[in-house]
């Protein structure tokens, strides 16, 4: 979206191929997972995003392949299966998924968090967890139904623990008659010896002790050693639990693969610093899936990297097709780290600045919310938390089983066809 962006006036024609419609902020994925905003409060269709650049046709379709020599990409959709779509120059910008570390066995029982159909997800299990509990009348199951663990103390693991906190202890608190929400127990697990390790020390202990505040149960220095359909074992110890989530690793698209180009260990595509593919000057391969060393250095996995890379992609392309002068080779600039932790918490990382707390909490509110595709989202996120802050009220707390009711619609209805058989 970036560069795209950044090639309005390019005499060039534009594709930008998506395999969703919708442009997503996924640092506010944890958000809908637990109430606080919807959907669409954080994804925008990437159409109507573009709408007024004319040199741009957005294609929903998921790329699966590209054919280095003939320049083509390869696009399959609902209705075609590998459309060879041509390219003078190509941007892979493709992301990344969730790993989970050669244990694919967990994923059906622990969720990542990833896409808005992920969140959903989650949201559902978290709120449905709740509904069990509240119908079950012995009351012994209750505390089973209601730990919820998290695998992963990163920014999305941390970030999620403190939502779920505070979900539970003030949006929840008198709603229920048979069941205590207060008494859920959150449960973060990490292999690591702190939370958000990609902050300073006396960060992540402010962000740890902030968690155990909440009420969050942290432990740390333990891998998961399984996870099925009871819970989790962690350092020997079962611990009972029907909601578990993902919050741990992530691994880069396909891109390496289907360029057959070199990676690092991670399968991330090895880039110049002009970000494009050793060997083929009109490859660019940009964000989670690329891999580019500065100052001795990988550059992280994270949004700015993403921005920076997609802005000067689109700037060096567009001074090649114009005949312009070329950039310089790109250079990232790091603004800082953030996290927040429960309501009006949260910790900034900026060269030696470093900030925890309301403060904090207000700069990643607002760095957050300039960061939203339109203005209409901003408006519309900035009103529901301010709402939220207040009344301790959420966004969008509905249990909506999308499958479900697909089911339901293709599955023959008995009533009609016993109807019709007896007719
Ligand atoms: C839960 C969560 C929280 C995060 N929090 C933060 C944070 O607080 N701060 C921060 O800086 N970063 C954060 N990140 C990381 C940040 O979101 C990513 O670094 C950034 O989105 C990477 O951008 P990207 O363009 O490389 O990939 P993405 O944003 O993942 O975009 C990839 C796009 O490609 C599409 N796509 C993928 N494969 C195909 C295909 N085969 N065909 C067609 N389309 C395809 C996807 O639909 C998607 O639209 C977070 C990430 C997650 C998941």
């Amino acid at each position: 979206m970036a560069a795209a962006k950044a090639l309005p006036n390019t005499p060039a024609n534009i594709a930008l191929i998506d395999r969703t419609n919708h442009h997503l902020f996924q640092p506010l994925l944890y958000q809908v997972a637990t109430s606080v905003l919807s959907s669409g409060q954080i994804g925008s269709p990437i159409r109507g995003i573009l709408r007024r650049q004319k040199n741009t046709t957005v294609i929903m379709g998921e790329a699966v392949g590209v054919d280095k020599d003939r320049k083509c990409v390869m696009v399959s959709d609902a209705d075609r299966e590998g459309v060879p779509l041509p390219y003078d120059y190509l941007i892979l910008a493709t992301g990344s998924s969730h790993s989970y570390f050669g244990h694919s066995e967990f994923e059906q029982y622990a969720p990542g968090l990833k896409t808005l159909g992920d969140a959903e997800a989650v949201r559902n299990k978290v709120l449905a967890a709740f509904e069990l509990a509240e119908a079950e009348e012995d009351p012994s199951r209750h505390r089973d139904l209601l730990t919820f663990v998290l695998v992963g103390a990163g920014p999305t693991g941390v970030e999620m623990a403190g939502a779920l906190a505070v979900l539970v202890r003030s949006t929840l608190r008198s709603e229920f008659r048979r069941i205590e929400p207060g008494s859920a127990r959150v449960v973060l697990v990490d292999a690591g010896h702190r939370v958000l390790q990609q902050f300073s020390e006396d960060l992540s202990a402010a962000a740890k002790k902030r968690l155990e505040n909440l009420g969050v149960d942290v432990r740390l220095g333990h891998p998961v050693d399984q996870i099925d359909a009871d819970g989790v074992v962690v350092a020997g110890e079962r611990i009972v639990s029907k909601t578990v989530i993902w919050t741990a690793g992530v691994a880069p698209s396909p891109a390496g693969k289907w360029l057959g180009v070199e990676t690092d260990r991670a399968g991330r595509v090895r880039i110049q610093n002009d970000l494009t593919v050793p060997g083929y000057p009109e490859i660019f391969v940009i964000g989670d899936t690329a891999s580019l060393d500065q100052d001795g250095k990988p550059l992280p996995g994270v949004a700015q990297v993403a921005l920076q890379q997609g802005r000067y992609a689109g700037k060096l392309i567009h001074s090649r097709v114009t005949g312009g002068p070329a950039p310089r080779p790109f250079r990232y600039f790091d603004k800082g780290n953030m996290a927040v932790v429960g309501k009006g918490f949260a910790v900034l990382q900026s060269g030696r600045l470093h900030v925890s707390g309301l403060a904090a909490w207000f700069a990643w509110a607002a760095v957050h919310l300039q960061f939203l595709a339109t203005s209409s989202l901003r408006l519309a996120v900035f009103l529901q938390w301010m709402w939220t802050y207040l009344t301790g009220q959420r966004g969008d707390r509905l249990i909506v089983e999308h499958h479900k009711s697909e089911r339901r619609a293709t599955a023959p209805d008995t009533n009609t066809q016993a109807a019709a058989t007896s007719r």
